[in-house]
């Protein structure tokens, strides 16, 4: 298996799982928390929409995580809820 794939597998676990938090969300941005291992605090930029995260993978690769990947697919879903009737 390739990275991505195995990152795109731990992240929908993630959301399975009931690992993502909503914290915080103000007009520029979203703060989430990841249950994982450790827990990451995962920043959705509106603006720039851009996404970061405090854990080394991100850091050191500068691509998206399993965390970022797992909010993204939690923004979507959340939004797939209200919209999607
Ligand atoms: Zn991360």
């Amino acid at each position: 298996m390739r990275i991505s794939e195995i990152v795109k597998q731990k992240s929908k676990n993630f959301v399975k799982n009931g690992k993502i938090l909503k914290e915080i969300e103000t007009p520029q941005r979203i703060h989430f928390t990841v249950l994982s291992k450790d827990l990451h605090s995962v920043i959705f930029d509106k603006k720039e929409k851009s996404w970061s995260c405090d854990c080394q993978f991100f850091s050191l690769k500068q691509k998206p995580c399993s965390h970022i990947l797992a909010c993204k697919l939690y923004l979507n879903l959340s939004r797939k809820n209200i919209y999607g009737k």
